[in-house]
């Protein structure tokens, strides 16, 4: 069984985590390169991008990581670790940088501020529904042909993609790890 990590330098560290022990997996929290060393996939949560970007810096992990994502690691972010993994920041700070891991332009805060955050149902291309929280969610606003769309939303200005793969590379613009529905970290962890 491959080793599963999970970002741990700021987000909903312990909610990915718990969502992953639901599936019988025992992540590695993932602070130092050491750390990193060890793992064959890692989970990049939820949080704040400019903050995670930060950590990324001081921990030492940003390059090895980068090195890692390059060399074709399976990785999952959610939201803001949507953001970290990205091709395009747009409305990101001026210094904001990310991985262009995952071939995707995407919006912060696109579908608006803390208060306009929603709950809404999610359908997977696989047929399953799954509960979408979208907190100062990161819109997908462009993605190139090597991605895959899994999941789309209607925010009332047309679908567009919510839940995409670039081969080993997954990004969610919600956060399943927030609700108890472990479907998308599984249909993750089974691709393996
Ligand atoms: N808007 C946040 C950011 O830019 C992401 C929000 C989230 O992860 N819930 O980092």
């Amino acid at each position: 069984m491959p080793r599963v990590g999970v970002l741990a330098l700021q987000g909903d560290v312990r909610e990915h985590t718990a969502s992953l022990q639901r599936l019988g997996i025992e992540p590695l929290l993932v602070k130092t390169p050491e750390q990193l060393a060890l793992v064959d996939a890692l989970v990049l949560p939820g949080g704040e991008s400019t903050a995670i970007a930060h950590l990324l810096i001081t921990s030492g992990l940003r390059e090895p990581l980068q090195e890692r994502l390059n060399s074709g690691m399976p990785a999952f972010g959610t939201c803001a670790g949507l953001i970290a993994l990205s091709s395009e920041v747009l409305d990101g700070r001026a210094d904001q940088w990310s991985f262009h891991a995952l071939d995707v332009s995407v919006r912060r805060n696109g579908y608006g501020r803390q208060v306009a955050s929603f709950e809404t149902p999610v359908e997977l291309s696989t047929g399953d529904l799954v509960p979408g929280v979208f907190i100062r969610a990161p819109r997908i606003e462009r993605f190139g042909d090597s991605v895959e769309v899994l999941a789309t939303h209607d925010h009332g200005d047309g679908a567009h993609p919510v839940l995409v793969r670039q081969g080993a590379v997954w990004g969610c613009s919600f956060h399943p790890e927030l609700t108890s529905n472990t479907v998308i970290h599984e249909i993750f962890v089974k691709a393996l």
